[in-house]
């Protein structure tokens, strides 16, 4: 177990069991120098406890860095719920979990994740103020991601295709569910020509009839003659099957996890091709749940997310000097701000 949290440079690795309930949790708290841990909690069923460890621990990590990178005073942190597979009390359960968040004393804040619901978070909140996307604050993360992911999209063709408008790109969208389709309608206001594609033909249908999309099938996005893809489905998509295909100069979208490992990064940076780093065009969500807990406005969490954008700006002037990958130079200054 130390041998795990020592390669992730975890700080704290919390379990709670509660008879009652039912209630097996885990959360990770991966790094708070910046500021109390903050990152969603998963709800689903695991394959054995230690699949649970390492996802939490994963993913706590993976918040200190998005944390770090989107400038908001957060650690990071994760929480894992593993689903019972026997009949439970989904109130009871959440209830438990708010009770063993509020024993952290605030060094975790909970918010929704895989599995996990709004009106869980209410239920969180009865036993703890240490939970940020109850139904009292209204916030759908969203379109708020897809400013950020717009934002990035922007600056990602002001660098790479020296243009400061949109207009008459040719834009893949692989996944149109909440954030691909909000992206879309921003993308399609500024005249860009949509190209989408979704395994939910509804979802397809909706891009065509709102933005006059073209469709194309699951397995054909990839070589799709275009400017710029935007992943906004799937993790893992970016491996050795698809990057071969790809006719784009730009890859900019908001699905979590895109590279299948390091390797392609280094891949898509020998063709030439541009990536924006997932995890920071993708942090406006991150951003909302953050700044709407400290009860900024939805101005400031909407100008904080739009400068996502200039600082990809910098990632991508500093990848191009340094002739690294973008996502290298990301987290060289994400450890900066988290170990030095
Ligand atoms: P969503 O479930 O609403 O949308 C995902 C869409 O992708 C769905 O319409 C689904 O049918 C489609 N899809 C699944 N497999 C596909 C495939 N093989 N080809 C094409 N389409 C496929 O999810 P979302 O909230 O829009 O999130 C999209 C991505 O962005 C996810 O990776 C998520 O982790 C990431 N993300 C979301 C947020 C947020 O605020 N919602 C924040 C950060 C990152």
């Amino acid at each position: 177990m130390f041998e795990k949290i020592e390669r992730a440079d975890l700080n704290e690795l919390h379990f709670r069991y509660d008879k009652s309930s039912g209630l097996r949790a885990i959360i990770a708290i991966h790094n708070t120098r910046l500021g109390p841990a903050l990152g969603g909690c998963r709800f689903i069923a695991y394959n054995n406890d230690d699949d649970a460890i390492d996802d939490v621990i994963r993913l706590a990590r993976g918040m200190s860095y998005k944390a770090a990178i989107a400038n908001v005073p957060q650690g990071g942190g994760k929480a894992v719920i593993l689903k019972p597979m026997e009949a439970f009390d989904r109130q009871d359960l959440f209830q438990a979990f708010g009770r063993f968040i509020h024993d952290l004393g605030g060094r975790y804040i909970t918010a929704v994740d895989s599995g996990s619901l709004i009106r869980d978070m209410d239920e969180v909140a009865i036993n703890t103020p240490y939970v940020s996307g109850t139904s009292k604050d209204g916030h759908d993360p969203s379109p708020v991601t897809a400013l950020g992911v717009y934002a990035g999209i922007r600056a990602a063709v002001q660098h790479q295709l020296q243009r400061d408008s949109l207009k008459g790109l040719r834009i893949a969208v692989q996944g149109v569910g909440n954030v691909g389709h909000a992206l879309a309608a921003l993308l399609h206001k500024d005249g860009v020509k949509l190209i989408v594609s979704d395994v939910d033909d509804n979802r397809v249908h909706r891009c065509v009839t709102d933005f006059g999309a073209t469709v194309v099938a699951t397995d054909d996005i990839y070589g799709v003659d275009c400017e710029l893809f935007a992943p906004c489905g799937l993790g893992g998509i970016l491996n050795a099957k698809t990057i071969p295909k790809l006719r784009c100069s730009i890859v900019a979208g908001a699905a979590n996890n895109q590279l299948s490992d390091d390797s392609q990064g280094d891949l898509l940076h020998k063709k030439g091709i541009l990536y924006a780093p997932d995890y920071v065009i993708n942090a406006g969500g991150l951003i909302q749940v953050s700044l709407g807990y400290l009860k900024k406005t939805d101005s400031e969490i909407n100008q904080r997310t739009i400068a996502l954008g200039s600082t990809l700006t910098d990632l991508f002037e500093r990848s191009r000097a340094d002739n690294t990958p973008p996502e290298q130079i990301a987290n060289r200054v994400a450890e900066a701000l988290l170990f030095d």
